[in-house]
């Protein structure tokens, strides 16, 4: 046994509705000693992501239930301390799964569940965001689904966000028009001032789709080829009232409804009469694309072409107020939990 302390975030209870701090508890746990081909690692980045809320119901979804009792799952950055892997070594700097805690002990062997990362170019907590799953998922929505044409109009929701801002930045490298949808203010001249949208609308403006759409018609007049839905309900319902003739909606996601609230779709027809196509991805299920896609964006990262913002909560106690944070939009750009 190693005298280090773990200290862990539990769920310990599953939502009714909205997610509480209530449902999850502050744990502690020695670290066992490493056993033949493990590997000792200091997290020192853990990424909040809106999926986490799907995996805390018990319900039918495209990931397992987190289990009860058990560390949240989810991604981290961080350092080798201890290694009995032959191709790891302290100091060694990896991306993985290591859940909400201080330290994880993995089985280095197994396929897929370290990474090493060279932090000379790229700074280590970009993995969890730009260059990682987040900019991947932008990658793969606009690249594979949305597949625009140079000169085609591309809306992204959620657009100062770790997935949007990656979006909007990925379709302007192609030639594209970018208008993002943000909520307030200074998430919308971030949008347009800093990450080079064209235009970017603050929805909180908005009473309705019908209002929201016709500022999305003012920021897109060549009309919109291109939708990543990151958000659902009203946010869609002013988009698709602005969608060309055979446009892509690239179904990401739709947290507007995370917590529960009902997210119809105010007019499916327009899909019909429009002959859209609409489909969902989820990213961990499209692994044969992420070399390229990281490929471009670790390059534009390294260039200063592709910019992000961070929110960095502190310490591991913080992570649950941080989660519940990002899914009422308080944070501004990638949320990350700083460990070290
Ligand atoms: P963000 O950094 O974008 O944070 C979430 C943002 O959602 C908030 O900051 C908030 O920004 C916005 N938001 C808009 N409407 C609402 C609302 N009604 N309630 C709460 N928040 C709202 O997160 P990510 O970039 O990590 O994720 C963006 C989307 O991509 C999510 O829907 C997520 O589930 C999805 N996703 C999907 C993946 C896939 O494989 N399909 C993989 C990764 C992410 P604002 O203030 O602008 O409203």
């Amino acid at each position: 046994m190693s005298a280090i302390v773990n200290h862990q975030i539990l769920l310990a209870s599953r939502p009714e509705g909205e997610a509480s701090t209530a449902n999850f508890r502050l744990a502690q746990a020695p670290l066992p000693a490493l056993a033949e081909g493990q590997v000792l690692v200091r997290h020192h980045y853990l990424s909040l992501d809106p999926y986490m809320r799907g995996r805390m119901n018990d319900s039918k979804s495209y990931a397992a239930p987190q289990p009860l009792g058990q560390v949240m799952g989810g991604g981290t950055v961080g350092e080798i301390v201890e290694s009995r892997h032959p191709q790891f070594q302290p100091g060694d700097k990896v991306v993985g799964m290591g859940g909400w805690q201080e330290y994880s002990v993995v089985d280095a062997a197994q396929r897929g569940t370290l990474r090493k990362v060279d932090t000379t170019r790229i700074p280590l907590p970009a993995y969890l965001g730009a260059v990682g799953m987040p900019g991947v998922t932008a990658w793969y929505g606009l690249v594979k689904i949305i597949a625009p044409k140079a000169g085609e109009t591309v809306l992204v929701s959620a657009a100062s966000g770790a997935v949007g801002g990656a979006v909007g930045q990925l379709a302007k490298v192609r030639g594209c028009r970018a208008v993002g949808i943000a909520g307030g203010p200074d998430k919308c001249r971030y949008v347009t001032d800093e990450l080079g949208f064209d235009a970017c609308i603050d929805y909180r403006q908005y009473a309705d789709a019908k209002a929201l759409g016709k500022a999305l018609q003012a920021a897109c007049p060549d009309g919109i080829d291109g939708i990543f839905e990151n958000v659902g309900g009203m946010v869609l319902d002013a988009a698709m009232l602005n969608a060309n003739a055979f446009s892509r909606i690239a179904l990401c996601g739709m947290i507007s409804g995370y917590d529960g609230a009902p997210i119809p779709m105010a007019a499916p027809q327009l899909l019909l009469t429009n002959r859209m196509k609409l489909e969902g991805f989820i990213v961990s299920e499209h692994m044969d694309v992420w070399p390229e896609a990281l490929n471009e964006l670790g390059t534009l990262v390294a260039t200063g072409k592709l910019k992000y913002r961070e929110t960095v909560a502190q310490g591991i106690a913080s992570a649950p107020e941080a989660f519940l944070g990002l899914l009422k939009g308080r944070n501004f750009g990638k949320q990350l939990v700083k460990l070290t």
